[in-house]
């Protein structure tokens, strides 16, 4: 303390006469929650924080259940001569300095599923996630400032998922309120007592940890810096997030979603999801997924979801300020290869590019087309027309890329017929195809599917033909009358619910 202050005079303060300084019994730590700090220090006196440590003069500023993340200067100073301990240190513990909207950072599991499908997700206050691995570890337990951050889902230190739920009772972690007076443990649930730090610890994958370390240093300035994109203003960053997470939960089909988490978990080399993969936890592996691989992985993540293109996604989100949508327009349309101009264009893409008939067209003489295996080529060449990637294309199709790459190029240098010409089955002719085609059409609708051994059976014995049951299997799925291929028609578009 400079000597000038220390024979400074404090100005009279009632308030300050009748509260006297406290002793500091419990120190903050240096990376605790202010919440956790004020909670820890009133409760030896058995009494709440806030009849200890908050007068009357600092009530405005304390009303608001989330005041402690962004304590006003009043505040900071009364609590700095109530505890003894200095103003700034103080203010270290909130998220004072950090600038744009706080709100995003107070929201429980922001990047969780209930945050994009519900109308009305949870604004639970005080909710935390807790690390097992540190509470264990702790001689006296208490709660980080950052794992009251609700888009924060793993601890570095341990590796680990934060736990947001009691393992033994369900309940949702959440910090006491200032008004109680009853006794804080900050490493039990609060509502059955069980010792947190006994919680089974999760893994969390190394490049979702390195992800929100990205997150954690950039957001106290108000950047955040992404691989494959560079430095984006907080708001831009969450904005591209929510689309992003929006077109992963919102109206997607839990089969494509676990077909994504499987992939994201093998390229993540981490443990699979588990059976209710809608955490925050997820949400953040999925954007340290899509930006470990930028904007390939947008586009992989998109087809096997059968998810709209980005530019339908951005109409999920009408409420966005204008601001925010051209930026975040500008980061998602390359992500589509038909939504930017590239001048490296593989030699058949001309071809295609100046094919007469549009993708739709394609589609169309797709439907009216009787050989599976024109219409399977036609619609993956419609995909391609419309300027899907081959290889996302081929996927969708069921074809490995190389097979696809066959076809174009062969339309490349013969014309469209030239690309839907060869049969794909390389042991039947297409006119046996057709006479199985119509075999397998007189089936029963409402009668027992058919297995692919009944129509191995029958090419052989009807042509002398051996066929793979995969092929057989294709046949019954194309011709049979039990279930009619899906029609992509346009569904009505979800939009997202409006809140912050
Ligand atoms: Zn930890
Ligand atoms: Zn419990």
């Amino acid at each position: 303390m400079p000597p000038a202050e220390l024979f400074a005079v404090e100005p009279f303060d009632f308030e300050i006469v009748l509260a006297p300084r406290l002793p500091a019994q419990a120190p903050p730590f240096i990376d605790e929650a202010l919440a956790s700090w004020l909670l820890r220090f009133a409760d030896p006196f058995g009494v709440s924080p806030q009849a200890l440590l908050l007068g009357d003069a600092e009530t405005e500023f304390t009303i608001h259940p989330e005041w402690w993340r962004r304590p006003d200067a009043t505040v900071l100073v009364a609590l700095a001569h109530r505890t003894g301990v200095a103003a700034e240190r103080i203010k270290a513990l909130s998220f004072a300095d950090w600038p744009g909207d706080s709100g995003i950072d107070a929201v429980p599991e922001r990047f969780a599923r209930p945050r994009y499908i519900s109308e009305q997700p949870t604004r639970q206050s005080r909710r935390i996630g807790v690390c097992a691995g540190c509470l264990a570890d702790d001689e006296q337990p208490y709660i980080r400032r950052d794992w009251t951050l609700g888009w924060a889902a793993a601890c570095a230190a341990h590796g680990a998922v934060l736990v947001r739920e009691c393992a033994a009772c369900g309940a949702k972690l959440r910090l006491p309120a200032f008004a109680s007076d009853e006794h804080f443990a900050a490493d039990r649930c609060s509502r059955c007592g069980f010792a947190l730090g006994r919680t089974e610890v999760r893994p969390a994958a190394d490049v979702v940890i390195r992800f929100q370390k990205r997150l954690l240093v950039g957001r106290p300035l108000g950047l955040i810096d992404l691989p494959g994109v560079g430095e984006l203003d907080w708001e831009i960053a969450v904005a591209l997030f929510d689309v992003l997470l929006g077109a992963v939960w919102i109206d997607t089909k839990p089969t494509a979603r676990d077909q994504l988490f499987t992939r994201i978990a093998r390229d993540l080399n981490s443990a699979p999801f588990g059976s209710a993969p809608h955490g925050g936890y997820e949400g953040l592996s999925v954007l340290a997924w899509m930006f470990e691989g930028w904007p390939e992985r947008v586009q992989v993540a998109l087809a096997i979801l059968r998810a709209v293109r980005p530019h339908r996604q951005l109409m999920r989100w009408p409420h966005l300020n204008e601001k925010l949508r051209r930026r975040v327009e500008e980061l998602l349309l390359p992500c589509w290869p038909d939504e930017r101009s590239y001048s490296n264009r593989a030699w058949w893409r001309s071809w295609i590019d100046n094919l007469p008939e549009t993708a739709e067209e394609l589609r169309t003489t797709a439907a009216r087309e009787r050989l599976p295996h024109r219409r399977a080529r036609l619609l993956a060449i419609a995909d391609v027309r419309e300027g899907m990637p081959v290889e996302i294309a081929a996927d969708l199709a069921d074809f490995m890329p190389r097979t696809l790459y066959i076809w174009l190029k062969r339309g490349a240098a013969g014309g469209l017929d030239a690309a839907l010409e060869r049969p794909r089955w390389q042991y039947l002719t297409e006119s046996q195809v057709m006479e199985l085609a119509e075999w397998i059409a007189t089936a029963q609708p409402d009668g027992p599917r058919w297995r692919a051994n009944r129509v191995q059976n029958e090419a052989l014995r009807r042509f002398g033909t051996e066929i793979s049951v995969h092929v057989a299997s294709r046949l019954l799925r194309r011709h049979g009358p039990w279930r009619r291929r899906r029609v992509l028609a346009k569904k009505p578009l979800t939009v997202a619910p409006s809140y912050g």
